[in-house]
């Protein structure tokens, strides 16, 4: 057995009960162990805080990664001690032929949780089949449950796409199904039809702190989570609840006798980078350690040359030895790349 060395950043193997099991501690004593790939840039919606009113160049295709490049990278996190994947984007379910790489994906030894973040619009569509290629869970991202409000967040969004898309979900059992809710001062304040969706569906909303990416949306418009949650304690009994599986950084809560909880996430009033367990790979190849900072690396062109698995495996080694005790940006305006280019 080899001990994990605390100091420093370590990949190590430990036979247990005879199976090879690999965990990747970084510099701060943290276990990665939690992979974000975002596998397009591409979105069929375009929220206003996502997204600038003209639009995001989009990468070229050529610069997008392969889905066996994919596999590749995911192969070799995985071997080093990744065990839970989500999928994003832009919008993961509008890239052709996405059951194909949660096929791939979920057939990888030691992944033990393969989970989606989408807007919802295709849900209806490819629960099922989402379903049969192996996926566990989704997140739904949906800031408004009024139709036209939805429809100006999402510039032209349908909401009853989502719902039904949600229905779905839940007849088909990716769950626990988590509601994503970015609250905008002003804009879709109607929290108290979300309150009221944890009676009508056993769902998880979470309200996420606006994180302003961009100048077009500024703090002023971002709602903290103690607001809310004051705010939600007004319209009945909030008691703290259990945590779903796979819960985050999310603290939760229930109304007295709701089916379903409501979750806070509050990246801008109280970092969780001690708790931090994540990497993220960008739809072009590039592996970041912090949402709040500009810094990644790129892998791409390590798989697009020579003995791709072994430079691959050395850069996921050498940038998880930079992921940042803490992320002291979370003020700035000017970040190189919006959340849609990311994945959130
Ligand atoms: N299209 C998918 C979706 O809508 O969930 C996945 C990509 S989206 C970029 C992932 C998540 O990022 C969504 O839940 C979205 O609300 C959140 N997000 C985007 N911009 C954000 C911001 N500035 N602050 C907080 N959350 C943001």
């Amino acid at each position: 057995m080899i001990f994990i060395a605390h100091r420093s950043s370590v990949i190590a193997n430990r036979l247990f009960w005879g199976f090879k099991m690999t965990h990747m501690i970084d510099q701060h004593n943290r276990k990665i162990d939690y992979l974000r790939l975002s596998i397009t840039d591409k979105c069929n919606l375009r929220c206003i805080y996502c997204m600038p009113s003209g639009g995001l160049k989009l990468k070229p295709h050529e610069e997008i990664l392969t889905y066996e490049e994919i596999e590749l990278f995911a192969n070799c996190a995985i071997e080093q001690g990744i065990s839970k994947i989500r999928l994003t984007g832009g919008e993961p379910l509008i890239r052709r032929d996405v059951l194909d790489l949660i096929k791939g994906l979920t057939s990888i030894p030691g992944l033990t949780d393969i989970s989606l973040t989408t807007n919802g619009i295709l849900l209806a569509d490819y629960a099922d089949a989402l379903v049969e290629a192996g996926l566990k869970r989704v997140n739904i991202s949906v800031d408004s449950l009024d139709p036209d409000v939805f429809r100006r967040i999402t510039r032209n969004g349908n909401l009853s796409r989502v719902i039904s898309g949600l229905e779905k979900t839940l007849e088909v059992g990716l769950e626990p199904v988590k509601i994503n809710v970015v609250v905008l001062r002003g804009v879709n304040e109607d929290i108290a039809d979300f309150v009221k969706l944890t009676f009508d569906y056993p769902v998880h909303v979470r309200f996420i702190e606006y994180m302003p990416f961009s100048k077009e949306i500024g703090m002023e418009k971002s709602v903290s989570s103690a607001e809310l949650q004051e705010r939600i304690s007004k319209l009945g009994e909030l008691e703290q609840a259990a945590s779903p599986y796979g819960a985050g950084p999310a603290r939760y809560f229930k109304m007295k006798g709701s089916q379903g909880t409501i979750g806070f996430i509050s990246p801008m009033s109280e970092h969780f980078c001690p708790k931090c367990n994540r990497l993220r790979l960008t739809a072009d190849g590039r592996l970041r350690t912090c949402l709040f900072s500009d810094e990644e690396v790129d892998v791409r062109k390590a798989m697009r040359a020579e003995n791709p698995k072994e430079k691959v495996k050395e850069l996921i080694y050498q940038t998880l030895l930079t992921k940042p005790k803490n992320h002291s940006e979370s003020r700035r305006r000017d970040f190189q790349r919006r959340m849609s280019q990311i994945g959130g």
